[in-house]
């Protein structure tokens, strides 16, 4: 051990409650969340429900240990997002000034990643490790796969993201691998052997390269605490106090750091909801939020069960929708919140009429002052905003998203629509490239032959049949040629050209999706509903230019203080919306299989958790909530184990009595048929007389 010189701290005193010369900002407080800010002695949890104050009343305990003397940088505040972590420090900075921002916040991923940076050396870790991010670690899985050469052999053996997903399962739930294959891949349960090999392989090719992926994050730390006395003491030493919020989505991993950090001194805040506990699908466990006070003996409970975030009408309609769930510990809300319209519940014909509801509701919102970054559109499903994101677009409403790619984003779609490019622009050398790398058998330097050869040729229709491939690439030459002819031919007047056309291109790129994915059912519903959009539009150029107006992408995270001032709407899957609130919510794609998701039919877990979800969701509101379902979608829909175009079964009879049920009006015009207004300016002319010319 290095000479370490022990480290003085004034031990933390108890400070007498001073309700009496309470520091104002106490006075925001209900007596119980100001016992949840005050509370000292003892380990504290805070469970109660939705908007009662959680994050607040932490926000406030940090301010108040400031306040009675404890230093800020000896103070940890964990949070699921750094965003949140941010937020939240900010408050805290509001009411103790420029001091609280040594406090020391993020989630428990970058908290153990400065802690490595640090400890790690002392502990056999290099302090130069790179992190590696999942991309990553699917691709050194994958080089342990092709090494181990049973992939090769069995064309079934689970592809390099199972492997990642199993191996990240293991590490955060404790399951053994022989238990996740029975549980979730019992097809592949003969491979357990081989699977356990790679990860050994997996494991020795990380500390050879010294790199560290998320899961060792957490696992580093707890070893650390665990089984190196001398480093736990200094880690656990550099904290007075830890106070976690949404502890009701941490894993078991996490919960045995808390122990490690906290557990010889109690100086610990646990706060969160068990009936918002989204997270287990991603091994997060509400046992910690029930074994807590057995962990931490003697910790005082403190509950909380008025409701500041909605009014009463819509606390009604998800008080009901919870009151449903198997198993729940918070109790009921009551809010002072009186008055306010009732939630509407919206049937929309189909997915475009939703669409055209929610982008008009917007903008009246709007118009009556609503700021848009007031505003929020939540789904269950990433993808599930597709048609919406193209709408916005086309109306020029800012907006971010949050959780989940942006729809145009995603490889799949984009490797889809560059066919669609190549076609209307055979020059669009970015496209061909896309294209080229897809094909199996072709490579970098193969697809950049065949693009010289084409641009040789002056890009005329057949350069591509005429390039001569190498003996590799034949095959895949070949049906690529097929294909394009294919495409070349025109539609038959009265059927949509570029749904046919995303249709045969699927024909193709649909089994390499499949070779590629072993869960490639989202992907391929994300393709189907792209075909879908693409109907509406009359040729392939109007619908390749709508969604060339997407805005700019890459927005979401760059959290900055302009940022803030943008007013943006936001698009955000439910599970990302946790903690968050607006004073508009909307909930599109209620409808069973969309939310709950259909792979989630028939496991009662996880419909349970479903359901939870749609609680975060729709107690996301502050004044109006508007749940809306479309009564058909597309019947090329996958899975055919549930009945399409049902109302979630989560808005039952008693819930849809808390809402207001409102159908639209048939006086809407789809986007793609608006005809163009004759023309009556010259643009250029009026760009031309800005300048004076
Ligand atoms: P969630 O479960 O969604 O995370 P939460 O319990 O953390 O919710 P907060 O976000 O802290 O709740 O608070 C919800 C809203 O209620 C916020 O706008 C907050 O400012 C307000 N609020 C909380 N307590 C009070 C109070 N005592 N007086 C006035 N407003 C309050
Ligand atoms: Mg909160």
């Amino acid at each position: 051990m290095p000479d370490v010189p022990r480290v003085y701290h004034p031990r933390d005193r108890d400070i007498p409650a001073r309700s009496e010369h309470a520091p104002d900002h106490l006075d925001g407080l209900n007596p119980e969340q100001r016992a949840g800010a005050t509370a000292m002695g003892s380990p504290l949890l805070i469970v109660a429900g939705a908007g009662t104050g959680k994050t607040r009343t932490l926000v406030h305990r940090v301010a108040y240990l400031i306040e009675s003397g404890t230093r800020p940088e000896r103070i940890l505040l964990l949070t699921f997002t750094r965003r949140a972590a941010q937020e939240m420090l900010s408050r805290v900075e509001r009411l103790v000034g420029a001091q609280g921002r040594h406090v020391q916040g993020g989630t428990f991923h970058g908290t153990a990643h400065r802690l490595l940076r640090t400890f790690g050396p002392a502990a056999g870790l290099a302090s130069d490790f790179s992190i590696m991010d999942q991309a990553d670690a699917e691709d050194l899985m994958q080089v342990g796969r092709a090494h181990s050469g049973v992939a090769a052999k069995n064309k079934r053996f689970p592809k390099k993201e199972t492997l990642h997903y199993l191996y990240s399962r293991h590490v955060n739930t404790e399951k053994s691998l022989h238990h996740l294959l029975h549980e979730e891949y019992p097809n592949f349960v003969e491979y357990e052997e081989e699977i356990a090999k790679i990860w050994a392989d997996y494991t020795g090719r990380k500390s050879d390269r010294n790199l560290v992926d998320y899961d060792d994050l957490l696992l580093f730390w707890t070893l650390l605490l665990e089984q190196a006395p001398d480093l736990a003491a200094r880690i656990s030493g550099l904290w007075d106090h830890v106070l976690v919020d949404e502890y009701q989505d941490t894993n078991a991993l996490q919960s045995r750091i808390l122990r490690g950090l906290a557990g010889a001194h109690g100086r610990i805040t646990v706060v969160g909801d068990d009936a918002q506990s989204i997270y287990a699908f991603r091994g997060a466990t509400i046992r910690n939020i029930l074994d807590f006070p057995g962990q931490f003996p003697g910790t005082r409970v403190v509950t909380l069960e008025q409701n500041y975030r909605s009014t009463a009408p819509i606390l009604e309609c998800t008080n009901t929708l919870i009151s449903r769930a198997r198993e729940r510990y918070t109790k009921e809300l009551r809010t002072a919140r009186e008055g306010g319209e009732k939630p509407w519940l919206v049937a929309a014909r189909d997915e475009a009429q939703q669409t055209r509801f929610v982008a008009d509701r917007i903008l009246e919102l709007h118009e009556e002052g609503i700021p848009l970054r007031e505003m929020a559109v939540l789904f269950r499903a990433g993808y599930m905003s597709a048609d919406l994101e193209i709408e916005l677009a086309r109306r020029k409403i800012p907006f971010d998203k949050w959780g989940g790619l942006r729809f145009l984003e995603a490889a799949h779609v984009k490797d889809v629509l560059a066919f669609l490019r190549i076609l209307e622009n055979p020059r669009d050398e970015v496209s061909w490239y896309r294209i080229l790398m897809l094909m199996p058998g072709i490579g970098e330097q193969t697809a950049r032959a065949a693009i010289g050869s084409m641009a040789d040729m002056a890009w005329t229709s057949g350069a591509f049949g005429r390039f001569a491939p190498p003996p590799r690439a034949r095959n895949a030459h070949a049906s690529l040629v097929q294909l394009l002819e294919l495409l070349r031919v025109g539609a038959a007047p009265d059927d949509s050209q570029v749904s046919r056309d995303i249709a045969r291109v699927r024909q193709m790129y649909d089994s390499l999706l499949r070779e590629k994915y072993d869960r490639p059912e989202p992907r391929l519903a994300d393709l189907d509903q792209l075909q879908v959009i693409a109907a509406g539009y009359p040729s392939r150029q109007a619908f390749l230019s709508a969604i060339a107006l997407e805005p700019p992408s890459g927005t979401q995270d760059l959290a900055s203080g302009a940022d803030e001032e943008d007013d943006v709407l936001v698009l955000s899957t439910a599970h990302s919306a946790k903690g968050r609130e607006w004073d508009v919510v909307f909930l599109i794609w209620a409808v069973d299989g969309y939310f709950p998701m259909a792979r989630a039919l028939g496991d009662a877990d996880e419909e349970e958790e479903e359901r939870r979800l749609m609680y975060v969701a729709t107690t996301r509101a502050r004044n109006h909530l508007f749940v809306t379902y479309p009564l058909q979608a597309y019947n090329t829909r996958r899975g055919a184990d549930y009945t399409l175009d049902q109302l979630s079964r989560f808005l039952d009879r008693g819930v849809r009595d808390t809402m207001e049920r409102v159908a639209l009006g048939e006086n809407d015009v789809p986007a793609a048929e608006l005809a163009p207004p004759p023309t009556t300016v010259d643009l250029r002319a009026l760009l031309r007389g800005r300048f004076g010319a």
